[in-house]
Parts: structure tokens; sequence; C-alpha cells
């Protein structure tokens, strides 16, 4: 995974350094001096990842790193603080402004490589997520509340040290529900269940690996994007690469220091609010490209996206599968009196009696204008001509209330086609096709059945 850094020091030594090594890696880089000149750079160019010296004049490292995270454009880009010293109130003050994560001068070259990919790999997610979702407006989301520091995660802490565990849950409990759950089995139930917000694990267990059950969270879908911190001793660094290379989000190390605790953990859950809103966000974008607006059906995208799939399952296990295509008769003449809003209250009103008609496993759809598709899996011929036959009777029977007073009737001719070893989508909507021609040329509102 490569991206586009920018690289951000008064030092032209330090720049040189750093480019050198992330050049190496075939990591895009880009220089700023300044802090300001950070912004600009950041104003007009995509960038991946942001390393941020702390110690500069004018604006430092902090104050711009305030800024990036209180700006739309910009606060979903992670920002490493490089710091001077390895001092726990740098790194507290860097979470406050909004940093996702420290490295410390002289910068050790696997903890930058391991540091840059991890949140590469964060970013790439988001910004899949955020391409998707049709506007970053729809997210429904103030940026106010995305600054709020979360309050009230629900974190599980899971360490067999009695004394451990406990100095942690008195160092959360100020701002988040903790529980503690030594046990990993059980641990790992209880995270599937979707119960929590975060899980804190120590990397150092008497009773198992807890490198193992993030590897094991990772790969269930339940918790794939569940926020993990490991805690770990000093020189751990094979074990906790490892942690991070899995996927685990964040570590402190002991000595824990409450208020570094307690940042990283108010930064993930801040991440995981991101990423959740983005991913719902998504969701509903997605639903929305295969409905049909008008009349809420599933649309042509999601038939062929479907049909393929479930005729391929049909034909395999020897289960027959039938389909009819239904269309309006003389629809024109409806839109020609009536108008179009007339048109398309008619569309809607044959759409709900499809969707009163039809069983819960089939597939209806609007494949455009006036033409419906219904996929029925599971069906022989015979049935699937009760169940057309069934809709036509539906659609005709009962007047449409087109206008105050003047009750329309509208009729369907449909065309019924069963499924054929060999057959693909095309073949088999071909032959309802056909079918729909012949009860159309044969006087129309009838269903005619292709040949077996
Ligand atoms: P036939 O019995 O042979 O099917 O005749 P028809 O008039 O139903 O078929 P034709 O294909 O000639 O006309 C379909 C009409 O449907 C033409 C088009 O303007 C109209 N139409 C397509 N989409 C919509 C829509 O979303 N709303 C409305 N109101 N009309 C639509
Ligand atoms: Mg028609
Ligand atoms: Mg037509």
């Amino acid at each position: 995974m490569t991206g586009r850094v920018l690289v951000v020091d008064d030092i032209p030594a330090n720049l040189k350094l750093l480019e050198a090594r992330l050049s190496a890696e075939y990591f895009d880089v880009v220089l700023a001096e300044t802090g300001r000149q950070a912004l600009a750079i950041l104003e007009r160019e995509r960038i991946d990842v942001v390393l941020l010296d702390v110690m500069m004049p004018g604006l430092d490292g902090f104050e711009v790193c305030r800024r990036i995270k209180s700006c739309t454009a910009t606060m979903h880009i992670p920002v490493i603080m490089v710091t001077a010293l390895d001092q726990t109130n740098d790194k507290v003050q860097g979470l406050e402004a909004g940093a996702d994560d420290f490295l410390t001068k002289p910068v050790d070259e696997v903890a930058l490589m391991t540091r840059m990919k991890n949140l590469m790999r964060v970013k790439a997610l988001n910004d899949e997520m955020a391409m998707r979702v049709a506007s970053g407006a729809s997210l429904g989301l103030t940026l106010p509340d995305l600054l709020k520091p979360p309050s009230g995660g629900r974190v599980l802490v899971v360490d067999d040290d009695q004394r451990m565990a406990h100095r942690i849950t008195q160092a959360l409990k100020s701002e988040h529900a903790v529980e503690t759950q030594p046990d990993l089995a059980q641990a790992l139930e209880t995270l599937g269940t979707g119960a929590y917000d975060l899980l804190l694990v120590s990397l150092d267990l008497k009773s198992g690996d807890g490198l193992r059950l993030c590897g094991q969270l990772r790969a269930q879908p339940a918790t794939r994007h569940l926020p993990i911190v490991v805690v770990v001793d000093p020189g751990e660094d094979a074990r906790l690469m490892r942690a991070l290379d899995m996927g685990v989000n964040d570590y402190v190390t002991r000595p824990l220091d409450r208020n570094e605790l307690l940042a990283r953990v108010r930064t993930q859950l801040r991440r995981k609010r991101y990423s959740d809103h983005l991913r719902d966000a998504l969701d509903e974008s997605l639903e929305l490209a295969v409905t049909d607006t008008l009349t809420g059906l599933f649309n042509r995208r999601y038939l062929e996206a479907h049909l393929a799939a479930h005729l391929e399952k049909a034909l395999a296990a020897g289960q027959p599968l039938s389909l009819m295509i239904a269309d309006i008769d003389h629809f024109k003449a409806i839109n020609d009196t009536w108008g179009h809003d007339a048109g398309d209250l008619v569309l809607r009103e044959v759409a709900a009696r499809i969707r009163r008609d039809v069983r819960a496993v089939d597939i209806a759809c609007r494949l455009g204008g006036e033409e419906f598709i219904v996929v029925m899996p599971a069906t022989d011929q015979d049935t699937a001509n009760g169940i057309a036959e069934r809709l036509r009777d539906a659609v005709a029977r009962d007047s449409f209330p087109v206008a105050a007073n003047l009750p329309v009737t509208v009729t369907l001719s449909v065309g019924v086609a069963t499924a054929r070893p060999g057959d693909t989508p095309q073949t088999l909507m071909k032959r309802a096709d056909s079918a729909l021609y012949a009860a159309k040329t044969r006087g129309r509102n009838q269903v005619v059945q292709a040949a077996a």
C-alpha cells in the first residue's frame, strides 16, 4: 500500500532524512517547512497521511493538528506527530489536538513504516466509503457532533492480572462504561454480540494468547471494525508489530499513564464514530442504488446483479426457477388521456399489487418504463403460470383511482418462462419476452407460457 505523505518540519535536514526513507518505500512525499505552508498544501492537494513535527516556530505542531482536525475537508486525514522527547505530556496534548499517532525522534524505521501502513489502511477504507457515499453533506452529522469528545463508550478490558485490570478500569470509568473479562473465549463471544465499542487487551496473559483473540476478532464480520488497543511491556517490539500488522488500532505501554490511556481511547472512539457514520450512509446509498424510486421495487441493476446467481444455483441443484415479465397494456394511452402524473400513479399501484401478490422469496423489479419482472425461485412452470394469472387478475379486477370519480381499468400482458439446463439470464429473459409479445398479439390482458 502506498500513498502521498506530507512531511512537516522546520529543519531541512530532518525533511531530507524522512523524504529519503519514505521514498525508498515508494511513498509519494510532499515537504513543508512551516505550519502555514502545510495547511496551504492540504487545502489544494490530496494527502493521505501527515507527519508533523511538534516544535516549530510560528504555528506549532499542536495548533496545525488542531486546525487539520477541525476542518471538514481535512479532518479524516491521519496525523502522526513527531516529538523530540518521549514525553507523555506532549503525547497527551497531541492526542487532545486530535493526533492519530506518535513517533519520537530519532525516528525508528520499523515504527515509522508500521504506523504509516496502519494509518494508510484506515484512510483508504474511509476514502473508499466516502467516495461511495453520494455526498459528504448527506452524512447527516454536523461537525460539532464529530468533534465532541466521545464519552460513554462501552469498553471491555481483557486482562487476567487482576491488579492491572483494576487500574485500567479506574482510569477509564469516569468517562466510559468499563467491564472486565479475564477469559479469552468468553471475551470473543460477548464481543461478537456487538455489546462493546472498544477492546483493551493485554498481550501478556497467563491464560492464553491475546494476539490470537485480536486475529479472531478481525476475521469475523461482526467485529472486523471493533477498535482494539493492546497493552504491552516496553521492549516487546516484535509482538507489537505483529499486532499492528494484524489490524490492531493502537497500543499503550506499561506503566500506564492515565491521561494517555484516556486520550487514546477517546481518539479510537472518535474515529470509530466517523467510520460508522460513513458506513451507515453507504448502506443507505447502496439501497438507493438498487431501488426504483418511483415504485420502491428493485431496479434493473439489482436484477442484473442477482438473477445470474439465482439461476446458477437453481440449475446446479436441479431446482426449478421461473420468471415472468409483465407489461401494462396501452399505457401510452393512460399518459395521453390523464396525464403523466396519472401514469405514475398507475405504475405505483401496479407495483403495490405485484408486491402484495408475490411471495417473500420472489424478487420483484421494475425493468423500466411500464415493464416489470418477477423472479420466482423454486417454482415450476405450472406454479409460475398460476402466480402470473393471479397477478393479471389482481390488476384487471379492480379499477385504478386515476382521477376523482373516474376509475380506470388497467390490464397486464404477461410472459412466463422456466429455466432449462444451459440457460443464461439473457436466454431465459428472451423466452419470457417472446411469450409476452405473443400475449400482446393475441389480444392483451393474458398470460402466455414459453414452451418448456
Ligand atoms: P402496449 O400495450 O403495446 O404495451 O402499449 P403501451 O402504450 O403500453 O406501450 P408503449 O411502449 O408504446 O408506451 C409506453 C409508455 O410508457 C411510453 C412512455 O412515455 C411511458 N412511460 C415510460 N416510463 C414512464 C414513467 O415513469 N411514468 C409515466 N407516467 N410514463 C412512462
Ligand atoms: Mg405497455
Ligand atoms: Mg412497453
